[in-house]
């Protein structure tokens, strides 16, 4: 049977304890996270949903040096914020998108009717309220400009792809030094957006083409890619 290994993203030791003893694990213990290696089968959905910590599993077939390109969604994952809903709260439209945003998480939307509802409320918004958005409220995540220097260094490609807004995701992806992006194009008419998306709302099918068009064009196989988020992305 094989080795997996269960990272768990916590320094608290009863908690990589209590997990470690469910799933008969050996604890090692790093800077700032737990690696628990088990012989033992193990669902990762509910140990999840057991425990309020974010668990990965690494398999030992894992060959991080096999890895060339890495691509990141931006929204509560590079960056601390949601950008639409902070665009909102500058303009004071925040309650009418996050009727919206409740819809959508109660499964009465799908991600490219919620956008586009969204995106419509914020008909008029100027454009200067996003950058006042870049540069008051956007906050990096801590440790997300370490980890993107780590892939280029190494020689892995990097791309961002978002949900959001191309305005931000292109900011984010100089910001970081990322090489390349998808995001949603909103059309722009005197410095006002007019509430309408630009071509295919990005959604979470439009990543998972994203990652495949990238692994195309760099000519790689699935297991040469990370794919990092705080949702689903394939
Ligand atoms: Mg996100």
């Amino acid at each position: 049977m094989t080795t997996r290994t269960l990272i768990v993203h916590s320094q608290e030791q009863e908690t990589a304890k209590k997990i470690a003893q469910e799933i008969q694990g050996e604890i090692e213990k790093n800077k700032k996270h737990f690696r628990i290696h088990t012989k033992t089968e193990f669902d990762i959905n509910n140990l999840r949903a057991e425990n309020s910590v974010d668990l990965n599993i690494f398999d030992y077939s894992f060959d991080y040096s096999n890895i060339k390109l890495m691509v990141s969604d931006m929204d509560s994952t590079l960056i601390s914020i949601e950008t639409i809903d902070e665009v909102a709260k500058e303009v004071g439209l925040y309650s009418e998108v996050s009727l919206i945003t409740e819809e959508a998480m109660q499964g009465n939307l799908d991600f490219s009717e919620s956008f586009k509802k969204r995106l419509s409320i914020l008909k008029g918004v100027r454009t200067e309220s996003f950058e006042a958005v870049f540069n008051n409220r956007m906050n990096l995540n801590p440790g997300a400009r370490e980890l993107i220097t780590f892939f280029s260094s190494n020689q892995i490609k990097t791309a961002l792809v978002s949900g959001g807004i191309t305005y931000f995701a292109e900011k984010v992806k100089n910001k970081l030094g990322i090489d390349t992006f998808k995001a949603n194009e909103v059309e722009i008419i005197d410095e006002s957006i007019t509430g309408n998306a630009l071509g295919k709302v990005v959604d979470g099918k439009a990543k998972a083409s994203y990652i495949e068009e990238l692994s195309e064009l760099y000519d790689l196989n699935s297991e040469q890619v990370i794919a990092i988020g705080d949702e689903l992305m394939i």
